[in-house]
């Protein structure tokens, strides 16, 4: 647990909390600002900062809560959709700096979310992003 940081209480059960799903390594709960109906958030509950904190082990068992989470969503909710969000640094929305992943039932025409307009690329600039990325693997 880090010291100040909420999400490490509310997972951990420091603070208490409408509990949706819980096991030995996660807590969901529901977000305090919905953006619609059931908007829900999965929580480590060791603390890391973001995603590039994240091991593996942690990381793929985050992704099979969030499919758990989804499919159980979808039906309690009678959603028409499902989006799952996971913001990291400020420019990318991230509020609170405890990794976590939104989990986000979507209903039709609820215009809940406008993620971003598309933009262009080009093939050339395409190569040079592929060839940065694969050095870094
Ligand atoms: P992010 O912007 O990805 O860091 O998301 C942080 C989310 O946490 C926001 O959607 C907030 O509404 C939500 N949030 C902040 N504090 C709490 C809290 N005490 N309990 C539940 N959700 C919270
Ligand atoms: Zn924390």
């Amino acid at each position: 647990m880090k010291d100040n940081c909420i999400f490490c209480k509310i997972a951990n059960g420091e603070i208490p909390s409408h509990t949706l799903y819980e096991d030995e390594d996660f807590r969901v709960i529901f977000d305090l600002g919905p953006a619609t109906k059931g908007h829900a958030l999965i929580l480590p509950k060791k603390h890391y900062d973001n995603i590039y904190a994240l091991d593996d082990e942690t990381a793929s068992k985050a992704f099979l809560v969030a499919k758990k989470m989804a499919v159980a969503m979808e039906k309690a909710f009678a959603a028409d959709g499902f989006n799952i969000v996971q913001n990291n640094g400020e420019p990318a929305g991230q509020t609170v700096f405890h990794f976590h992943m939104h989990l986000i039932p979507r209903y039709k025409g609820d215009n809940a979310i406008d993620f971003w307009k598309p933009g262009s690329t080009t093939d050339e600039e395409l190569t040079i992003l592929e060839e940065k990325v694969k050095k870094e693997l």
